[in-house]
């Protein structure tokens, strides 16, 4: 199979491989990829901002594929049936975060495209019970940002408290375009901060509902309820701290972020939380891809063919997207 990896050789860049097939081992299904969208955190990946990744890993955990060939014991989806492959790769189910209900922190997890090879190939394989049924109403290149972008945003939403109406999204790519229409299903509206000058970005948010966009190095026109911070700037935690109100929460959506300055006790005070959000449960993804349709949330995706897939990691650094970008083999 021909598949984009990490080159050992040259941090920070993928390489164009043709490796053999994988097989399913027990309880895997193989896939074949349809569609893989293109997630900040393999930036991070590629970069080596995450500890330990496999060796010559292949990247990508947003991919929509179909069912080749299932493993010994494989029972839950058959062939030619269309799964999403999330970030959550494996938890072991018994350690004392698995047991209650925190997979997401199991120290034993596995992550898709990091620890495991991904969905940036023509196929992958994933134990069947990571995997997501996906709803019919979308298209595979549509559906593949709602399985990081999507289920990543409505985990940090969900943080935000059912309480916040007022919400700040600082970073307006793939994971805001698709949580400020649901924060806006539910009643809430949405305050749009962008890198200062990005009027495109802005005037994307407005187009999906946001009450408001302006520059992330100014405050807002209203106190905040909540901030979710997609960007993966520190800097902007004590600017999302002097934007929300007393007991307001501000949700750092990233797996890396840079350094976060010091800041005066008095812009925490009152109450004010900052908290992280880390990867995802099985549960998030089956109750956001249940409400994706309802919304219904609509992606906005950019195709480009497998091989492009530096060209598309270079375009997310540069903030060079609109929506999602989604690679297909
Ligand atoms: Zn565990
Ligand atoms: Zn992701």
């Amino acid at each position: 199979m021909r598949c984009m990896a990490l080159d050992p050789a040259t941090p920070g860049r993928l390489r164009a491989e043709t490796r053999p097939d994988p097989r399913p081992g027990p309880g895997q299904v193989l896939l074949r990829v349809c569609a893989c969208a293109v997630c900040r955190t393999d930036l991070h990946v590629v970069d080596g901002e995450l500890p330990d990744p496999k060796p010559g890993v292949i990247p990508g955990h947003e991919i929509v594929g179909r069912v080749v060939e299932v493993g010994p014991g494989a029972t839950r989806f058959g062939p030619g049936t269309r799964v999403g492959v999330p970030w959550l790769g494996f938890a072991c189910g018994v350690c004392r975060y698995c047991a209650r209900g925190q997979e997401n922190l199991c120290e034993s997890a596995r992550f898709t495209g990091y620890q495991l090879d991904g969905g940036y190939a023509e196929l992958v394989v994933a134990d069947e019970r990571f995997c997501f049924a996906l709803p019919n109403a979308y298209g595979d290149t549509e559906a593949a940002p709602l399985l990081c972008a999507g289920l990543i945003g409505y985990r940090a939403l969900r943080m935000a408290g059912e309480g916040a109406r007022r919400i700040g999204l600082y970073g307006f790519g793939a994971a805001a375009h698709i949580i400020a229409q649901v924060a806006r299903w539910e009643g809430r509206e949405i305050y749009a901060f962008t890198r200062p000058g990005d009027a495109a970005a802005q005037e994307f948010a407005r187009s999906l509902g946001a009450v408001w966009a302006g520059p992330s190095d100014a405050p807002g026109p209203e106190p905040l309820d909540a901030a979710i911070l997609f960007a993966p700037v520190g800097a902007l935690v004590p600017v999302a701290l002097r934007a929300v109100d007393r007991g307001g929460i501000v949700v750092c959506a990233g797996i890396h972020m840079s350094d976060i300055p010091s800041f005066p006790y008095e812009i925490l005070w009152h109450e004010r939380v900052v908290r992280s959000v880390a990867n995802l449960t099985r549960r998030d993804g089956e109750e956001f891809l249940a409400l994706a349709p309802k919304v219904p949330v609509r992606t906005t995706v950019e195709t480009l063919p497998l091989g492009q897939a530096e060209q598309a990691l270079t375009r997310l650094r540069a903030g060079q997207v609109e929506g999602a970008l989604v690679l297909v083999p």
